[in-house]
């Protein structure tokens, strides 16, 4: 089965590794640094076959050049945006395909974070094991990327597709940001109990030192505000934080994601 393992990063960031046990092939997804990156393949005794960016931000290209010097690689990325050292530019519904890996990668256009941010998803093949999403800084643990170059109006429809993905995804997003996200989640929908064990058990994680992520895609749809722009006590609380009436979805969303940026 598909997997990746965590590479912790400058403060927050993870990089990952996809990896299939029994075999040395590895993808790297979102390189921000060489060095830890270096370290965990040298550790595992891997084999990187390729370099998989999201979008063009210094903390998830910033290693790709050193990389490159060790490792001949190719580097796929967003067709829309600048990456270093890009060979394979990408853009929905191509396909990224890693023999090495037996993997074949789906990307989506996520447009919102950046203008042209793209995911990788993986599905879990037949037998529907869960499957696997590389979504750099579009879906976070609890929240979502603030919006650099997009509009809300791409965030949502970026966010709303990734909602079709099935519940059993596990959501490798680029940064670890849950409990501060989850503090806000509780602000917009504090009625929400899957949300309030979801906090609990973060916060019992973080003060153990855990990691937070992946997360599956099941729990953010039950608990991350900017997956429930459609809820009643969501867009009543968005509602009362506009002071007039909304549009469930991307005008909900929109007022979501600006009142958690007054807030942080
Ligand atoms: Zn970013
Ligand atoms: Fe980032």
């Amino acid at each position: 089965m598909l997997t990746a393992q965590r590479i912790p990063a400058f403060d927050d960031n993870y990089i990952w590794l996809l990896t299939r046990p029994g075999s040395l092939g590895v993808a790297i997804v979102d390189p921000g640094d060489a060095e830890p990156v270096i370290a965990a393949v040298e550790a595992g005794g891997f084999q990187p076959v390729a370099i998989l960016i999201t979008h063009h931000h210094w903390d998830h290209v910033g290693g790709v050049a050193d990389l490159l010097s060790r490792y001949s690689v190719p580097v796929y990325g967003p067709a829309r945006e600048t990456t270093p050292h890009l060979t394979t530019p990408l853009q929905e519904g191509d396909r990224v395909e890693l023999p090495a890996l037996n993997a074949s990668l789906r990307v989506m256009d996520v447009p919102g974070h950046t203008a042209g941010h793209i995911a990788y998803y993986c599905d879990g093949g037949p037998e529907q094991q869960p499957g696997l999403l590389f979504c750099g800084d579009t879906l976070f643990a609890g929240g979502c990327g603030r919006l650099f170059e997009g509009t809300a109006e791409q965030m949502h429809d970026s966010l709303s597709r990734i909602r079709f993905l099935p519940d059993n995804t596990r959501v490798y997003c680029a940064h670890e940001y849950t409990e501060a996200n989850l503090g806000f989640a509780r602000i917009a929908e504090p009625g929400n109990t899957a949300l309030q064990h979801r906090q609990q058990k973060v916060r019992e994680q973080r003060a153990a030192g855990q990691p937070t992520v992946p997360s599956q895609l099941g729990e953010e749809k039950a608990t991350n505000p900017f997956l429930r722009f459609d809820e009643p006590e969501l867009v009543r609380a968005a509602e009362g934080f506009a002071g007039r009436n909304l549009a469930p979805g991307a005008e909900v969303f929109g007022v979501v994601r600006h009142w958690k940026d007054t807030l942080d």
